[in-house]
């Protein structure tokens, strides 16, 4: 391998995901780790070395390796290099860029997840040839990014644009972020397992308790899917409920923001039929009337591969943002 090559890195709460990654944005040696997340900073800033010694030793000569492109999931700022806050990761104030700088030697960009996943889809993925886009991640969390007019929407505390934190029910279930009834307390898949425990734990009837051979703790929203598509009741009324929720916050967004396009992403958009069909039918007869056209919703094209190759876009393509 010749070429000259980005390290993609995107941390997440659960996994990390990295790859060498091509100016044309294709990635290469794709593999995801466990974060461990609970062995804290020192021990994630560690394996990262690690990663990127892993990665130099793939390359034909080290210095084919020209950066490191990380996206973190919380408020970083690129200038100090700095994770102000990772609430998932339980982070504050980590001085990420110049350790991994003096540790490696490698000019080191930083970026919220998030926007991240948006960059890689805007660039190489669903979003590409559309000025106006969000793209939400919905997985064990929401995430979502904007891009408005060609600019990524970044914000001066680095991570603007946080979708899954509007309200939608007043009062409704706890949110990681302190509030009530956020899109990510009732759409997540953490959300809506915790939804279907409660309902089984109620006594509603239902296969999945089968399914699970009444081990609550393999409850997943891929055997809540499977479930649904066995017209398993409770199921479909879970998802359908889910539904709902999501049509109301992704309409909030495009009366906002008048989008081209929204990409999902994230394991949740694996759950079938029950939760997806007709989304852009009915988001556009919520939204408001002149905000309809020409909203387009689709899947993310680059998968859980979008936030690496976004974070390493970084390095080679021009980006514009808004606040930052
Ligand atoms: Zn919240």
């Amino acid at each position: 391998m010749s070429e000259k090559y980005i390290l993609g890195i995107d941390v997440g709460a659960t996994n990390i995901k990295a790859a060498l990654v091509d100016f044309q944005g294709r990635p290469k040696h794709f593999q995801i780790l466990l974060t461990e997340k609970e062995r804290g900073p020192g021990h994630i800033l560690k394996k990262l070395q690690e990663l990127i010694v892993f990665y130099k030793e793939k390359l034909e000569k080290a210095e084919l390796l020209q950066g490191i492109g990380l996206a973190l999931p919380g408020s970083v700022n690129d200038t100090t290099g700095i994770c102000a806050f990772g609430p998932n990761l339980r982070w504050k104030n980590v001085k990420v860029s110049q350790e991994l700088k003096n540790r490696t030697g490698l000019p080191i960009k930083l970026i919220n997840d998030a926007n991240a996943a948006c960059l890689g889809e805007y660039f190489f993925g669903s979003g590409r040839n559309c000025s106006n886009l969000i793209c939400i991640t919905i997985g064990t969390g929401i995430g979502s990014g904007f891009i408005l007019d060609n600019k990524l929407l970044i914000g001066p505390s680095g991570a603007a644009g946080e979708a899954g934190h509007m309200v939608i029910v007043e009062d409704g279930p706890q949110c990681s972020c302190g509030r009530r009834g956020c899109l990510e307390a009732l759409v997540s898949a953490t959300a809506i397992v915790k939804r279907t425990r409660e309902k089984i734990n109620a006594g509603h009837p239902t296969l999945i308790t089968e399914m699970i051979d009444g081990k609550h703790e393999l409850l997943t929203t891929e055997i809540i899917a499977e479930a649904a598509a066995k017209k398993d009741e409770l199921a479909i009324n879970i998802l359908q409920q889910t539904k709902e929720y999501l049509v109301t916050g992704l309409t909030n967004l495009v009366n906002l923001f008048n989008p081209e396009k929204i990409i999902l992403g994230g394991g949740v958009i694996h759950a079938g039929d029950v939760l997806l069909k007709n989304l852009e039918s009915e988001i556009k007869k919520s939204a408001f009337p002149t905000l309809r056209e020409p909203l387009e919703v689709v899947p993310s094209l680059l998968g859980n591969k979008a936030g690496v190759i976004g974070a390493a876009s970084l390095f080679f393509k021009k980006i514009k943002t808004i606040g930052g």
